[in-house]
């Protein structure tokens, strides 16, 4: 296991696409899991391949109800109580919650508001609204003294509240699905291709380029690519659009890297930053099973989101 210090954060893409996502966060002494779409034996694997076998997973954070991010979560729950001899709580919002399979129910759900800030063992877990097709999506952000790093995949467009979340991060990963001329050139059946292009359907190369341009700030070290489409991306386009960004930020020192569907990469690592906490809001240390009274991000612009509308497909083909 490489050497994790405490006073840093790193964060490892174990799996991106639309067969299955998850990513891990960790600091050495507490780790999350942000989405588990991935075989729970893959994610011990993959952790193994990045020299971070035998990191604790103390805390699942689901993003949204598709399989390709809850399709282990019962058999996790199971399989994490058995290595490390305790229940692990799944935080998610009640919209997600109510659309989960039993298949797909862990035993021990947090539920969070849309917006929440949550005290969670010296961290701030954070779930920020996105615009998808489902009841309640979230895009799930980790600070740890500072040092802050986020996932922002599945989205159909990327609303202000979405730069602001990408400005307050020092590592990202920033969906980019799919390409729209191949998109539109490919084999799926129109409805496909105007859910994937739709407002609550998922980002464009360009899409997440502009996302970029708007909304990276000068703390941004790490860039990965996420959740790129098979049939739709090729991962040279995906970099071109990425680094076309970044070069129109005029910014040469931030790594890109495209996250693979079969395979972890990094870990991105960043440190802490005790004196740019970005809000001035903190809570001693919780209990994981006690997270209730989250703070309210006031970034949140719910009323915008709640005007959208909700396709409920349980599925996230791309
Ligand atoms: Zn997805
Ligand atoms: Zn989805």
């Amino acid at each position: 296991m490489l050497p994790l210090y405490a006073s840093s954060l790193a964060l490892v893409p174990l799996g991106s696409g639309s067969k299955g996502n998850a990513t891990y966060v960790g600091d050495g002494r507490r780790g999350v899991l942000i989405d588990c779409g991935l075989s729970a034996l893959q994610v011990f694997k993959r952790l193994e391949a990045v020299g971070l076998g035998g990191s604790t997973i103390d805390a699942v954070l689901i993003t949204h109800e598709h399989s390709d991010h809850v399709a282990a979560a019962a058999i996790l729950d199971r399989k994490l109580e058995a290595a490390q001899g305790r229940q692990v709580p799944f935080y998610m919002t009640q919209g997600t919650f109510g659309r989960l399979s039993d298949a797909h129910r862990p035993r021990q759900v947090e539920v969070v508001p849309t917006g929440a800030r949550i005290a969670w063992q010296g961290w701030t877990l954070e779930a920020h609204a996105i615009p998808h097709d489902t009841p309640e999506p979230v895009a799930w952000a980790v600070e740890s003294d500072g040092a802050r790093v986020g996932v922002i995949t599945d989205l159909g467009h990327a609303p202000r509240l979405m730069e602001q979340l990408l400005a307050s991060l020092d590592v990202a990963v920033v969906e980019f699905n799919h390409d729209v001329q191949m998109l539109m050139d490919g084999s799926y059946p129109w409805s496909l291709k105007q859910r994937i292009r739709g407002r609550h359907g998922h980002l464009s190369n360009d899409q997440a380029g502009e996302l970029l341009v708007r909304g990276a700030s000068s703390r941004l070290k790490h860039l990965v690519l996420g959740h790129l489409s098979e049939e739709n991306n090729a991962p040279d386009e995906a970099l071109r659009a990425a680094e076309q960004a970044v070069q129109t930020l005029g910014r040469t020192d931030i790594t890109v890297h495209v996250a693979e569907q079969t395979s972890a990469c990094g870990p991105f690592r960043v440190s802490a930053r005790p004196h740019a906490v970005s809000s001035p809001t903190r809570r001693p240390r919780a209990a994981p099973s006690a997270p209730a009274e989250p703070e309210m991000l006031s970034l949140w612009d719910a009323p915008a989101l709640a005007a959208e509308p909700d396709l409920r497909d349980a599925t996230d083909a791309d």
